[in-house]
């Protein structure tokens, strides 16, 4: 058993798993913003690539049990192994069976967005790989995973999707919902169109914001970071600049969906982190 320490939100814990470990270029990560400035906070290799992790949050609410994303899963194509350099297989499995819940017992999953690293966890082989856990996601987002001319179409996993559809799986939803009684979800747009974000909220005022891919490390917290992978970089930044006062204002945590150093952070006033949660994972 390692050493984590769950999140303890108050009637909320959280448990950070591995949904697998990748490569991508720095440049294209870090858009708009100068080698120079984002190198020295986020350092990357000879190559110009930075490590990044598939960050997965088991949420434990009550006696039910709920996954922020889902990592890769194991069943990624040779060009898509490619494009992600894969490096680590996803550990999900592992992670869950050290909490002791088996995949039956999740109730749902939250899907900041259909790309890959973030929702090829939930398949496995051709079947749901939690076969009682409703699957939320935006209604814009289902849609764009089925758009063939859809410029991330290869990090799609249109059909797999379907086939949670088939098993009467997937809760499409239109903006604002609310997953659970201290889960809910908020359409976000950004880095794709039905990309959302989660507030998971405990007791007196604590809570997690869940950005996804609006935040993908704790070099990204300048709303003006943004990557080019980002399909609508002005609503990142719109999105960003909104949620994440909300959270420096009311002290909630954020969640950073791939940084390998840092799996969340609290923000002072002025949005620095002011308390980090070193990466570690069940
Ligand atoms: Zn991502």
């Amino acid at each position: 058993m390692s050493a984590f320490e769950a999140l303890d939100l108050g009637g909320v814990r959280l448990y950070w798993l591995d949904g697998g470990g990748f490569r991508l270029d720095g440049g294209s990560m870090f858009g708009p913003v100068p080698r120079p400035r984002w190198s020295a906070l986020y350092p990357p290799a000879e190559d110009n690539t930075v490590p990044l992790s598939a960050h997965v949050i088991l949420v434990e609410d009550g006696g039910s049990w709920g996954l922020l994303d889902a990592g890769f899963g194991h069943h990624l194509s040779k060009q898509q192994r490619r494009f992600y350099s894969l490096e680590r297989e996803s550990q999900l499995e592992r992670g869950l069976a050290e909490v002791g819940v088996a995949h039956a017992q999740l109730d749902w999953v939250v899907l900041s967005h259909l790309h890959l690293e973030h929702a090829g966890g939930v398949v496995s082989g051709d079947r749901p790989r939690f076969p009682n856990a409703r699957v939320w996601v935006q209604r814009l987002e289902a849609a764009a995973a089925r758009d063939a001319t859809n410029r991330a179409h290869g990090v799609y996993g249109g059909a797999l999707f379907d086939m949670l559809h088939a098993a009467g799986l997937v809760v499409e939803v239109d903006g604002e919902c609310e997953v659970t009684a201290r889960v809910q979800v908020h359409l976000t747009g950004g880095h794709s169109r039905g990309h959302q974000a989660t507030v998971i909220s405990g007791e007196d005022g604590a809570a997690l914001l869940h950005l996804g891919d609006l935040l993908v490390t704790s070099a990204h917290l300048p709303p003006a970071w943004v990557s080019a992978a980002d399909d609508f970089p002005l609503d990142t930044i719109r999105a960003k600049r909104e949620w994440l006062a909300r959270a420096a204002n009311s002290g909630w945590w954020v969640a950073f969906a791939h940084d390998v150093r840092a799996t969340a952070a609290r923000l002072d006033r002025d949005g620095q982190p002011r308390e980090v949660r070193p990466a570690q994972h069940l």
